[in-house]
């Protein structure tokens, strides 16, 4: 029988990278306790959302056509709703993704005149086509809606001087992004989320608040709608998915958000009634079912590879010690190669088409050529093991996922044996410099 590093050796890791990071999980110990201890309490809550909302044998089955009375459908909105503690929900195949989820909530609650605030910052690359931030056809822009935004300070913190002077009259929805995206700034903890809020309904009660949540569900034990945000909204390809879900989005939060949201998905008047479950029921409930576990895993691998990377000398956000509010890892390699060496890694590792070669490329949305990693059961799935990166200064990664801890290991140990492999990381695990 083969022993441990055996099996690593047949995927072309050395003795040295797997004792490397041995001894590096070994000082984690502490930090993956508390990780489990957060994951068994979100277990529970989701348990308990679906025994309270009575989860049955038939709402695993799907309706077809016009999909009125869709029970299915209909308790796993309750369920989200319990899950999140919100008033209602709407959780649909027919919300393509997290972008799409954003945008359904932005527009729905927004009439022209009103105006979009920003008080975190610049948005997610693929909301700047929604917002109109980069010219885009049917963007809130061309609906007459405007859009104000207010950065953070150079630490990080919220300029609460700047958001005050921002909200005026017209000012009627208020987006707050939980997670870093693609960026270096830090992601925001669920209580800063609920300081800012306190703070922005205290100067303008009236005003929604809407917190983006991908990629941030379960990382904590409670979510930004429990400190006062009237929407929370993100991705099933993302953690409350858990892996399973093979499409949709959520829009959780006030019973009237909510609503509008869903008279923009399908039409005003049907809202709701509508849009067959089709057969993804089943998958979108063990999905969230295992999403606690899963966000657990993906969030032990974050923390592996940010002492790896941290102690070898590239900058890492969060730092090796830092607490965590979402899923994400960037690492700065400060040249093409090491952001390409790593994404091949972690394309290596994948279970499927793990032979590919990861390339940059232009996808739609974003305004530089980006490198993806990604050897999913789902396509495009994020919480699966998963590493991106715009090939522009910085270079930084943006690695996430691993639907189990055993798979994230593999994968950041196989971008480091990749790295020292193409000259990025010394064999003795220093920072190659000079590179171009
Ligand atoms: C992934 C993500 C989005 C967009 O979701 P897609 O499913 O890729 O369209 C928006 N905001 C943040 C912070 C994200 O991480």
């Amino acid at each position: 029988m083969l022993d441990l590093k055996q099996q690593y050796r047949r995927f072309g890791i050395s003795e040295n990278v797997y004792d490397y990071g041995r001894e590096i999980l070994n000082s984690l110990q502490e930090r993956f306790m508390q990780i489990d201890q957060t994951a068994e309490y979100n277990q529970l809550k989701v348990i308990h959302a679906m025994q309270t909302a009575n989860v049955s044998e038939a709402c695993l089955l799907g309706t077809t056509g016009y999909g009125y009375n869709d029970l299915g459908r209909d308790t796993l909105e309750k369920v989200y709703a319990a899950v999140f503690q919100t008033e209602d929900a709407l959780v649909r195949p027919q919300i393509t993704c997290g972008t799409h989820a954003l945008a359904l909530a932005l527009m729905s609650n927004l009439r022209p005149g009103d105006e979009l605030l920003s008080p975190v910052g610049k948005p997610y690359d693929t909301l700047e086509e929604v917002i109109g931030i980069r010219p885009s056809k049917g963007s809130l822009q061309e609906y007459g809606i405007s859009y104000r935004q207010v950065d953070l300070l150079a630490d990080g913190s919220f300029d609460y001087e700047g958001i005050k002077a921002a909200l005026h009259d017209r000012t009627r929805l208020v987006t707050i992004q939980r997670s870093k995206g693609y960026q270096t700034r830090p992601t925001l903890s669920v209580d800063q989320i609920g300081e800012l809020i306190s703070f922005v309904k205290q100067i303008k009660p009236d005003v929604i608040c809407m917190v983006d949540n991908c990629y941030g569900e379960f990382v904590e034990t409670k979510e930004p709608s429990q400190v006062g945000a009237d929407m929370v909204v993100g991705s099933l390809i993302k953690n409350p998915g858990g892996g399973l879900a093979p499409i949709g989005g959520y829009i959780a939060g006030r019973k009237d958000c909510v609503e509008n949201a869903a008279y923009r998905l399908t039409s005003p008047g049907l809202g709701k009634e509508v849009g067959a479950s089709l057969g993804v029921l089943p998958s979108l409930y063990q999905g969230l079912f295992l999403a606690p576990t899963v966000t657990a895993s993906a969030l032990k691998g974050a923390i592996f590879a940010a002492n790896i990377y941290e102690k070898i000398g590239f900058p890492v956000v969060p730092d090796a010690c830092q607490s965590r509010h979402d899923i994400i890892q960037a690492v700065t390699f400060g040249s093409p190669q090491g952001v390409i060496a790593f994404c091949e890694g972690i394309q290596a590792a994948a279970s499927v088409d793990s032979f590919v070669t990861p390339e940059p490329w232009d996808m739609p949305g974003y305004d530089s050529k980006v490198i993806m990693a990604a050897g999913a059961f789902v396509s495009g799935s994020s919480i699966e093991l998963s590493a991106d990166g715009p090939i522009a200064p910085p270079y930084a990664v943006y690695f996430q996922g691993g639907l189990t801890f055993p798979h994230a290991k593999l994968g950041i140990l196989k971008t480091l044996q990749n790295l020292i492999d193409k000259g990025v990381v010394t064999p003795d695990f220093k920072r190659q410099e000079n590179l171009s």
